[in-house]
């Protein structure tokens, strides 16, 4: 598991922190449990520079648990404004009004007990009941994630469940009985200023004799980043109508979806081979619901002709969308059709639109030869 040569890790690290770590942040040597909570909660995603103004701020105007507790939430959250993740605020009183209702205004000192609190998970109790309480207990935030990937090699994404198991393994394995909290707080110190995100500073870092990731070269390949979701691809068939007058044929989309309550020209499902009997279906139903029935002809001509269309293709973030177009132009004004500036159209209604005037345009020149000939 330790693949340091003979030297506890944890007894390196302790070293490291008495000689190099940071020792002045206004939370640290407190033994108060408050303030360890206190500073935690406000540095889970926000950097330590921007935390300082916030937790004295906070311990000026609230310097016990019991104060925080009884104060109105209105008031707390306006103190926290600016921090973001309003989420952690409300949890911040929920938990003070719990540690004075069912612990009588102490934290408790047991990780089991400071998890059953709002807003604290596993590594925030071991970081206040180490750093607090000197109980040997594991942390594992995003530093020391990305410490652990890399001094032991460890591929694939650390939220995956296997490899968090295996991290809070190699973190419950290492914490050490003696000095837990300058250990944990080490640990901390090495993520912030010396296994940095990128470019960290392994000539500097206590641990680079025995670390895998630089003896492998996979400083900057680790911790693995989160895969891609694959986005799915889909396939769509529309019937793009336009009257003499300028409007376009538009419905509103009632269904949920990402454009509901917009119009969009008609559109529906279809398979990316083209499924011929699926598209005589879909052709037939549009004429007998659009009353087009002067166009079959024209409808089921251009049907033939829909392989030989390029696919005009829609990306959005969770989904990429294909699009074949049927176009077709009725004469006069048909109620159905709207100026496209009278309606809300996402984006794909102009494209679809462009696309549709591209393969009009295509097709005039090929008529015309066929009439020639
Ligand atoms: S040697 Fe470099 S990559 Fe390895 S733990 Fe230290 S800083 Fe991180």
């Amino acid at each position: 598991m330790n693949p340091m040569k003979g030297k506890p890790f944890g007894e390196v690290l302790v070293r490291w922190q008495k000689q190099h770590g940071r020792q002045t942040l206004p939370w640290q040597h407190t033994g108060d449990a408050y303030k360890v909570w206190l500073s935690e909660v406000m540095l889970q995603q926000t950097q330590v520079t921007t935390v300082l103004g916030y937790y004295s701020r906070f311990l000026q105007a609230y310097p016990t648990v019991s104060d925080l507790a009884a104060a109105p939430e209105q008031d707390v959250m306006q103190l926290w404004a600016g921090l973001g993740y309003y989420t952690r605020a409300r949890n911040l009183h929920a938990c003070a009004k719990q540690v004075v209702t069912r612990f009588g205004g102490q934290f408790p000192r047991t990780v089991s007990e400071l998890e059953s609190l709002p807003g604290i998970g596993q590594s925030t109790a071991g970081a206040i009941a180490s750093l607090a309480y000197g109980v040997q207990a594991p942390i594992l935030d995003g530093n020391v994630k990305r410490v652990f990937c890399r001094y032991y090699g460890i591929e694939g994404y650390p939220e995956q469940t296997t490899i968090k198991k295996t991290l809070w393994g190699i973190a419950d394995a290492n914490v050490p009985a003696q000095q837990p909290g300058v250990y944990n707080q080490a640990l901390m110190d090495l993520g912030a200023t010396c296994c940095v995100p990128r470019n960290p500073a392994c000539s500097a870092c206590p641990l680079m004799e025995s670390c895998v990731a630089l003896r492998k070269g996979m400083v900057n390949l680790l911790p693995t980043p989160k895969p891609k979701k694959v986005r799915p691809e889909l396939y769509f068939l529309s019937l793009v109508v336009d009257d003499e007058e300028g409007g376009v044929l538009l419905e509103l989309q009632t269904d949920k979806g990402v454009w509901q309550g917009l119009w969009t020209t008609p559109f529906v499902a279809c398979d990316s081979q083209l499924d011929c009997e699926g598209l005589t279906g879909i052709a037939t139903s549009w004429v007998e619901h659009y009353g087009l029935q002067a166009h079959r002809a024209e409808i089921e001509r251009q049907l033939t002709g829909l392989q030989g269309q390029p696919w005009l293709v829609h990306e959005l973030t969770h989904r990429k969308m294909h699009f074949k177009v049927l176009r077709l132009t009725v004469p006069g004004s048909w109620a159905a059709c709207y100026p496209i500036s009278d309606k809300p159209v996402p984006k794909i209604v102009h494209k679809l639109l462009d696309q549709a005037r591209v393969l009009t345009q295509a097709a005039v020149p090929q008529q015309n030869t066929l009439d020639l000939g």
